[in-house]
């Protein structure tokens, strides 16, 4: 086999509690879809979707919990192997936000140090919000984390978490 034909594949796991929109984040850019009421049960452990990074292609990996989290049951094989993490919380739950240092720490304990995010969804519904931006941006520095805030349902910044996670999986290669 040619050097050149060797692809780069990364996995990464995407953690938060249940119900601030992992699922459809994974359905979003994998598929480039949002379904309302998608069901947990799709049967499969990962989805993927092929982008460029400096002109190299990167196969993303995206592993979904399948529904594990609500019983904090999420088995080591989910984390087994993975390159970089989506901490993902909801505008619109506070327990959610209040649970992403411990979801660091999960992935730092199975995984070690791998490039993260963190990732604010459902910011279509600002005018719920249950957290202000400025402990938002406070959270993230304490836990040097970018931050991103999303709208998986109106396709806002999606890509752009994977593509930062992308680059600087690679860049420490
Ligand atoms: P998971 O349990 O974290 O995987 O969450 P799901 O992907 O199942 O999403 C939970 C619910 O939130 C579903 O009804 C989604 O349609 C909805 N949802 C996901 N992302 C967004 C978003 O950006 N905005 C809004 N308004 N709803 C969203």
């Amino acid at each position: 086999m040619r050097e050149e034909d060797l692809e780069i594949a990364v996995k990464v796991v995407i953690v938060g509690n249940g119900a601030v929109g992992k699922s459809s984040m994974i359905q979003r850019f994998c598929k480039g879809v949002f379904t309302r009421d998608y069901k947990k049960t799709i049967g499969v452990d990962f989805l993927e979707r092929i982008i460029e990074v400096n002109c190299e292609e990167v196969r993303l990996m995206l592993w979904d919990t399948a529904g594990q989290e609500e019983f904090d049951a999420i088995t080591k094989a989910y984390y087994r192997g993975a390159q970089a993490a989506v901490l993902a919380f909801s505008t619109v739950d506070r327990v959610s936000f209040d649970a992403i240092r411990s979801w660091k720490k999960k992935v730092e304990d199975e995984c070690g140090e791998i490039p993260m995010v963190i990732v604010q969804n459902k910011i279509d519904l600002v005018d719920q919000a249950v957290v202000d931006a400025d402990e938002v941006e406070m959270l993230a520095r304490e836990l040097h984390c970018r931050l991103y805030r999303t709208s998986v349902k109106e396709d806002l910044n999606v890509r752009q978490v994977f593509q930062y996670l992308a680059e600087k999986y690679l860049s420490q290669l």
